[in-house]
């Protein structure tokens, strides 16, 4: 537990974004958080200078809300938040160099290659490096151990957040999904109220009711059904798997439970981050 909040007290200074030319036979993949590095820790008071070192990756399961805490966090800490299914959009709707390959791959139902990938996301962290930035949440990469590989020949990363949710609250936050046909406004009509057994405490997640005239127009996603959620988590454990234990190797994993709602969690979260929303106050004060 020392070793861990040590670890998240591990603001490099001198972190850059190395060259994209690394080639992946000059990673060194046994670099990891060196007991020096972890002793050399401090923490940083000032919020820009905090972010400036933030080189974090978000990993949890379809569903699970990864996006929403990234989103948040970035905020908070004035960092970029990279999320690689808005790299793939953003490069598809701009006239780029791997637009038309882009497209020809996912008008076919392709999967998109590593190299893709992490091809564009250079890009977008030289974009950052290039505004004088170096802080950045990473939001859906990396997702296999090559990737996890490949990534840590490019950048440093500090900190690798898993989200994890139980299972059956999971679920039956996936199956009630309800999106509105009418304005797309996504909501939720599960009502989740795990009652705490064997010393796990009470899980509670109200829905998120649409507004009255969205009540008669909601749809259901065709894939939120139970088999398909529960196939998907599947999928995901087995991949997912692997590159937590990378992390985990390396000291950088945080493996993080959500107790129930966003409220609850995001609290709890900083927490765990040893930062204070006491920082939301004061820039509210200032
Ligand atoms: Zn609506």
């Amino acid at each position: 537990m020392a070793v861990l909040s040590r670890l998240m007290l591990r603001f490099r200074t001198s972190s850059t974004i190395r060259s994209f030319c690394t080639k992946y036979s000059e990673i060194d993949l046994t670099r990891a958080a060196s007991a020096e590095a972890l002793s050399s820790a401090r923490p940083v008071e000032d919020s820009k200078e905090k972010g400036r070192n933030v080189q974090w990756v978000f990993l949890g399961c379809p569903g699970v809300g990864k996006g929403t805490y990234a989103v948040r966090l970035s905020k908070l800490l004035v960092v970029s938040h990279i999320a690689t299914g808005d790299l793939v959009r953003q490069e598809l709707s701009s006239d780029g160099p791997l637009s038309s390959q882009l497209a020809e791959i996912v008008n076919q139902g392709k999967l998109i290659s590593d190299e893709i990938i992490i091809n564009l996301l250079s890009k977008r962290l030289e974009e950052i490096q290039a505004k004088g930035e170096t802080g950045f949440i990473l939001d859906g990469f990396p997702r296999t151990v090559r990737q996890a590989e490949i990534l840590e020949g490019v950048t440093d990363i500090g900190l690798v957040i898993n989200l994890k949710l139980r299972e059956e609250a999971l679920i039956a936050k996936c199956l009630g999904r309800r999106i509105c046909s009418e304005c797309g406004g996504n909501y939720n009509v599960a009502c989740i109220d795990i009652k705490g057994e064997d010393g796990s405490p009470r899980m509670y997640m109200p829905p998120l009711l649409p507004p009255p005239n969205c009540e008669s127009k909601l749809i259901t996603r065709s894939d939120d059904t139970e088999e398909v959620v529960k196939e998907r988590l599947r999928v995901y454990n087995e991949k997912s798997r692997p590159v937590e234990e990378f992390y985990r190797a390396r000291g950088k994993l945080l493996e993080f439970d959500l107790p129930g709602g966003i409220p609850e969690s995001w609290t709890k979260l900083l927490q765990a981050l040893n930062l204070d929303d006491h920082e939301d106050k004061k820039s509210a004060a200032a």
